[in-house]
């Protein structure tokens, strides 16, 4: 239980864990104060729009519809992950949800995630009062990507509340673990996100993922760029061809490569041809045929056997 933060408190601790905050309008007033409580606050809840298109998404979210009057939530989480503030206060977002969950959330004692909930909207406890709502600009349909500077914000944002409140992961949910009529969010899993708090809670609010290693060397380069420079050997001088010496001085790391191709063509090429020679004496043994039937009978194995080798390397 706790107390909401007030505007100021809560856009400078966005800030700190790296949130780019918008602020809208007068959103530190914007609020449904006058329909019903807000607090004590017990955990945040996340959601998706089903819309597309931030301009418009952050006024629906602001004003609302004519079902449903606004603020809908408290940010409005963008694709480009920057954090639009629409409202603070009571806010239209969490409608009825089931009293087994907010128990759950309260004493942050359930496991993966809370047990699902079998009430909602019509029959539910009082939502909007216990919980910071958070909705996020996506289709909903399962399809539409979230990108990683949203779903990183999303995770940001979330633990920028749990550190202040000095809440665990736990006290975050989705909307479909709280109201039993509800799919949102739907794309990545709770437990994931949670997962994702969890660990930033474990570093300082300024924690960069990554920052804390050198920049990653293979950055941008692709499953084709290696496959070019390793196997693209043919048109690179080495060691095995003579003319090449002169035109590839500097042996390039690919040269030693395509001299290691070449070596294991030609090996393969040598125990093919042994082991058509050793299969066809083997069967000359004890029919007394002559020395030169012998011999030629090896030397067909051979040249057959090698040609096998071309063609499936494709050199024939
Ligand atoms: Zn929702």
């Amino acid at each position: 239980m706790s107390d909401p933060l007030t505007p100021d408190r809560v856009a400078s601790v966005l800030r700190a864990e790296g949130v780019r905050v918008v602020e809208v309008g007068n959103w530190r007033t914007h609020n449904r104060n006058s329909k019903g409580p807000w607090g004590p606050l017990n955990g945040s809840i996340v959601h998706h729009t089903v819309t597309r298109g931030t301009a418009s998404t952050v006024a629906m979210v602001r004003d609302g519809h004519a079902a449903l009057p606004g603020p809908l939530c408290h940010g409005m989480i963008a694709k480009d992950g920057r954090v639009h503030m629409v409202g603070w206060g009571r806010t239209n977002h969490a409608g009825g949800g089931d009293s087994k969950v907010l128990e759950q959330v309260i004493a942050e004692s359930y496991g993966t995630r809370p047990t699902p909930p079998t009430r909602g909207n019509s029959n539910g406890v009082d939502g909007n009062a216990r919980f910071y709502g958070w909705e996020c600009e996506n289709l909903g349909d399962g399809k539409d990507p979230w990108p990683k500077a949203q779903y990183d914000a999303i995770v940001r944002v979330q633990a920028a509340l749990c550190r202040a409140h000095d809440w665990s992961a736990k006290s975050v949910i989705g909307h479909l673990e709280w109201s039993s009529d509800k799919v949102d969010p739907r794309g990545f899993t709770m437990a994931k996100l949670r997962a994702d708090v969890a660990e930033r809670l474990k570093h300082p609010a300024s924690w960069n993922p990554g920052s804390d290693h050198e920049e990653d060397p293979m950055a941008g380069i692709t499953k084709r760029d290696i496959f070019d420079a390793v196997w693209k050997t043919d048109a690179i001088g080495g060691p095995t061809d003579a003319a090449d010496h002169s035109t590839n001085p500097t042996w390039q790391p690919q040269s030693i490569l395509k001299d290691m191709q070449a070596r294991i063509r030609s090996m393969d090429k040598r125990m093919a041809a042994q082991t058509a020679a050793i299969t066809v004496l083997a069967g000359q043994v004890g029919t007394g045929a002559d020395t030169q039937t012998v011999v030629s009978a090896v030397e067909a194995a051979i040249e057959r056997a090698v040609i096998d080798v071309n063609i499936n390397t494709g050199e024939a």
